[in-house]
């Protein structure tokens, strides 16, 4: 990959499972940069302290390029992009994730929204973020992954989920035929 493929300078690359993206100059590590209620964290190489850069919208790219300023300034050593062994299928999940205070009421409250998941197909890759923060899932239905919100996938007013999923999943139709969870509630 050449820097022509780079116009800001920096790469964003695909998220680990606790859904941090590492930011990347000419395929070296500058940091790592994720979305926590509603605003942007990044991460410099080397440390692991969060520093809020950015919000809504575009706070990604204001978090990369606070990141990328500070790597131009010399403040920051750039790292080999390792990352970490799969945790997928087979792999252990934390329960919690590493953001979360591991404390009971956290702890119940995630594995009411780890069964809540499973209920609805869906298979954690990465610890319980909270109920609005990306939580990284896997689509059991047809093996999508990505990021999706608890406070979305729980459904609202003791009504289930949206059987749209994701884009690309089965029919709405077959999600309910297929899902028990579905049977249980009436859509009237
Ligand atoms: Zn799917």
């Amino acid at each position: 990959m050449t820097n022509d493929d780079s116009p800001h300078g920096y790469r964003i690359g695909r998220a680990d499972h606790e859904c941090r993206y590492p930011v990347l100059v000419d395929e070296q590590q500058i940091g790592r940069i994720f979305r926590w209620h509603g605003g942007w964290l990044a991460i410099p190489a080397g440390t692991s302290e969060p520093i809020r850069r950015g919000d809504g919208r575009d706070g990604s790219d204001a978090a990369a390029r606070y990141l990328l300023e500070e790597y131009r300034a010399g403040r920051i050593t750039p790292q080999a992009d390792t990352r970490k062994p799969d945790q997928g299928t087979g792999g252990r999940v934390p329960l919690l994730h590493p953001r979360m205070r591991d404390t009971d009421r956290n702890q119940n409250t995630a594995r009411k929204a780890v069964a809540g998941l499973t209920a609805y197909q869906w298979e954690p890759r990465g610890g319980y973020p909270g109920a609005d923060n990306p939580w990284a899932v896997r689509c059991q239905l047809c093996g999508w992954e990505g990021n999706r919100y608890w406070s979305h996938l729980r459904g609202r007013n003791g009504n289930p989920p949206s059987p749209y999923r994701h884009p690309g999943c089965i029919d709405a139709d077959k999600v309910r035929a297929v899902i028990p969870a579905y049977a249980n509630t009436s859509n009237d």
